[in-house]
C-alpha cells in the first residue's frame, strides 16, 4: 500500500536518523547539520522526492548534494543507503530511542552510553534508579528524577498514536478491505472514531465475510495476522498499530458497529437500556427476548431501537450523553464549515516557514474570511520573538494586506510568553486586535504558583486567548500541574477566551475540560498554530475535540464573524 509522499515521508525520517546517529558515533558536526538540513529540506521540497530522483535533479534542492542525493536515490529504489546501514551497524539500536527522550539529546546519550555503557530505556531506568547518573558532569538528580518519569511516559505511550496516525491507519485497513470485497459495508470505529486524542489500536468493522475469508481476501496487509474469535481478525500495520477487524452479519452492522464504536461505559449504558425495554445488546448484536437478532443494519436502527436519537460518535463516552439524548437534549455540535477563519498563525517573522503573504493566500484558498497573526514575542529568543519595532513594522505590512482588500482579513496578534509571574510579554504600546498568551517557560513550577500566573495571565480579560492552556504534548510529556477549574472560572470572570491548539500533537485544552469552558460560557478559540500553510488545515483536529467537548458553534469564537470584541 504505497500512497503518494510514502518515499518522502521515508527520507524525511532515514535523514533525520542520520543525523541522530552520525551525532552519537560522534562524526563531524557538518556532517551532522547536512543531514538535519537536508531533512528540513526534503520536507518542503514542492515536489515529491521520485520525480526528482528519476530526473536527477535532486541537487537542485538547497542543502542537497551528491552524497545526500545518492542516499535519496537509494530510498527512492527501496534500498538501505550504504551510509545508514554503516551507521546502523556501529550504534546500538536503542540509542535513537534515548536522544529521543524529553531532556537528552545526541550529545548526552552519546556520553551515557560511553561514560555509563547505557544503550536502552531499561538501562536508563535503572542507572536512574541507583543514582549513578549522579557521578556524570551535567547530569544532577532533578535530571536524573525528570530522566526517570520520561523513560516511564514512553513505557506508557508505547503503542499508541496520534489521532490522525490512527485515523489514517484504521482508513488504510478500511480501504484494503472496499478493494478486496467490493460493496461490503465497513468503517472504521474505536478511538479513532470517537476522535480520542491519541489511539492505542485501529478498529474497522466489516458486514459479511468470517475472518478467515477476511484474512484471506487481504493476502499479507497485516504483519501477524490470525484470527482472534469467531469474528475477530487482528494484526500489525506495518507502522506498529495493532489493528483489529471485526465481522459482523449484514443484518447487524449498525449494532456492531455501536458496539465497537463506543467507550466500554457508552455501551453498558445502551445494554442496561435495552434490558429494560426486554432486549439484549451484547457482543454487537441486538437480539428480543426470545435470543433472535433484531435487525439493525444502520446505526439509526440501533438508537432506534433503544428510543433515542442517533448520538455522534465523539460523544460516545458514557458521560451523560445517552441521558442527554434520552432528553432530547444532545448538543447541536459544531462541524468544520461554521469556521470562519482561526487565529494563532506564524510566519517568518518568527518560527514560521512561510511569508505573511503565503500564510494569508493559504487561509484565503480554505474559504477563511479573516487569519490572525500571532508570531513569537521577545522573550521566546530561541523562536526569533518580535519586539516592539518589529512587531509594528508587521503590523504596518497587515495594514497594507488589508488596504489592498483582498481576503482574509488579516488581524494583528502575537503569542506572547506569559513570564513566571503571569504577566504578559508584550509591548502595550503596539496596538493588536488580540493576544494568544501561551506559557513556553518555567513549566516546572509548584500548582499553585503555575495556578495563579495563569490565573493573572487570564485576568487581562476580552483581546487575550489562554494559547495551548496545559503545554501537554501527547504521547511525549503531560502538561504542566495547574487547577484548570480555578483558571476556567477567572477566564469566565474576565471575559478572557481559552484556546483548543489543533495541532494534533497537543489538541490542548483537553476535551474534557472543553465541556467545563463550554459549561462555564468561556469562548473558545480554535488554533491552528500553523507554522507553515498546510498548519492552517489542522483546525480539523481542533473541531473534533470541540465535537467530543460539547461545544456548538456559539461557544466557539471563529465561528463568529470578526470582530469578537467591539
Ligand atoms: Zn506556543
Ligand atoms: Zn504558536
Amino acid at each position: 500500500m504505497t500512497e503518494p509522499g510514502d518515499v518522502r515521508r521515508r527520507a524525511v525520517a532515514a535523514l533525520e536518523e542520520l543525523a541522530v546517529l552520525a551525532e552519537l558515533a560522534g562524526e563531524n558536526p557538518f556532517k551532522v547539520r547536512a543531514y538535519a538540513n537536508a531533512a528540513r529540506a526534503i520536507a518542503r521540497a514542492p515536489e515529491d522526492v521520485e520525480a526528482l530522483a528519476a530526473r536527477g535533479e535532486l541537487t537542485s534542492l538547497a542543502g542537497i548534494g551528491k552524497g545526500i542525493a545518492a542516499i535519496l536515490t537509494a530510498l527512492a529504489g527501496g534500498e538501505e543507503p550504504a551510509p545508514l546501514a554503516e551507521l546502523r551497524g556501529r550504534t546500538p539500536a536503542g540509542l535513537a530511542e534515548l536522544a529521543a527522550l524529553p531532556g537528552l539529546g545526541p550529545k548526552r546519550v552519546r556520553t551515557l552510553w560511553q561514560e555509563l555503557g547505557i544503550a536502552s530505556l531499561g538501562e536508563l531506568e535503572y542507572a536512574c534508579r541507583e543514582n549513578r547518573l549522579l557521578a556524570l558532569a551535567g547530569f544532577g538528580p532533578v535530571t536524573q528524577r525528570h530522566l526517570l518519569e520520561a523513560v516511564e511516559f514512553r513505557r506508557r505511550a508505547a503503542s499508541a498514536r496520534h489521532l490522525p496516525e490512527g485515523l489514517r491507519v484504521g482508513e488504510e485497513v478500511a480501504a484494503a478491505i472496499r478493494a478486496a470485497l467490493p460493496g461490503a459495508a465497513v468503517s472504521t470505529a474505536g478511538e479513532a472514531r470517537r476522535s480520542c486524542e491519541v489511539v492505542s489500536e485501529a478498529v474497522v468493522v466489516c458486514a459479511g465475510p468470517s475472518p478467515a475469508a477476511l484474512a484471506s481476501a487481504l493476502g499479507g496487509t497485516l504483519g501477524d495476522a490470525g484470527i482472534r474469535g469467531p469474528d475477530t481478525l487482528a494484526g500489525l500495520h506495518p507502522s506498529g498499530l495493532p489493528v483489529r477487524i471485526v465481522t459482523a452479519p449484514v443484518a447487524s452492522f449498525g449494532a456492531a458497529l455501536v458496539w465497537h464504536t463506543g467507550s466500554g461505559r457508552h455501551v453498558e449504558q445502551l445494554a442496561e437500556r435495552a434490558a429494560a425495554g426486554g432486549l439484549r445488546f451484547a457482543a454487537g448484536i441486538l437480539a428480543d427476548g426470545s435470543g433472535n437478532a433484531v435487525e439493525c443494519a444502520g446505526e439509526w436502527d440501533l438508537y432506534t431501537r433503544l428510543h433515542l436519537p442517533w448520538i455522534p460518535p465523539e460523544l460516545r463516552e458514557g458521560a451523560g450523553e445517552v441521558e442527554a439524548a434520552a432528553a432530547a437534549a444532545l448538543p447541536d455540535l459544531i462541524e468544520e464549515d461554521d469556521l470562519l477563519g482561526a487565529v494563532h498563525a506564524h510566519t517568518t517573522d518568527s518560527d514560521g516557514t512561510a511569508s505573511l503573504d503565503a500564510m494569508a493566500a493559504a487561509a484565503a484558498a480554505l474559504g477563511w474570511s479573516f487569519l490572525g497573526i500571532a508570531d513569537h514575542s521577545r522573550a521566546a529568543a530561541y523562536a526569533h520573538g518580535l519586539d516592539a519595532d518589529r512587531l509594528r513594522r508587521q503590523g504596518d505590512a497587515i495594514a497594507a494586506h488589508n488596504a489592498a482588500g483582498r481576503p482574509p482579513l488579516l488581524l494583528r496578534g502575537t503569542e506572547a510568553d506569559v513570564l513566571a509571574d503571569g504577566t504578559l510579554d508584550r509591548p502595550e504600546e503596539v496596538p493588536l486586535d488580540f493576544v494568544v498568551a501561551s506559557v513556553h517557560s518555567a513549566f516546572r513550577q509548584s500548582p499553585e504558583a503555575q495556578t495563579a500566573r495563569l490565573v493573572k495571565a487570564v485576568g487581562h480579560g476580552r483581546g487575550t486567548i489562554l494559547g495551548h492552556p496545559t503545554g501537554r504534548l501527547l504521547l511525549a510529556r503531560d502538561g504542566y500541574v495547574v487547577d484548570l477549574e480555578a483558571v476556567l472560572q477567572a477566564a469566565a470572570a474576565s471575559g478572557a477566551a481559552v484556546e483548543i491548539n489543533a495541532h494534533p500533537f497537543r489538541l490542548d485544552l483537553d476535551w474534557r475540560w472543553v465541556r467545563r469552558a463550554v459549561a462555564l460560557g468561556v469562548p473558545i478559540s480554535i488554533g491552528p498554530d500553523a507554522h507553515e500553510p498546510a498548519g492552517l488545515a489542522d483546525v480539523r483536529w481542533g473541531i473534533a475535540v470541540a465535537r467530543k467537548g460539547w461545544a456548538t458553534a456559539a461557544d466557539v469564537l471563529n465561528a463568529r464573524p470578526w470582530p469578537w470584541w467591539a
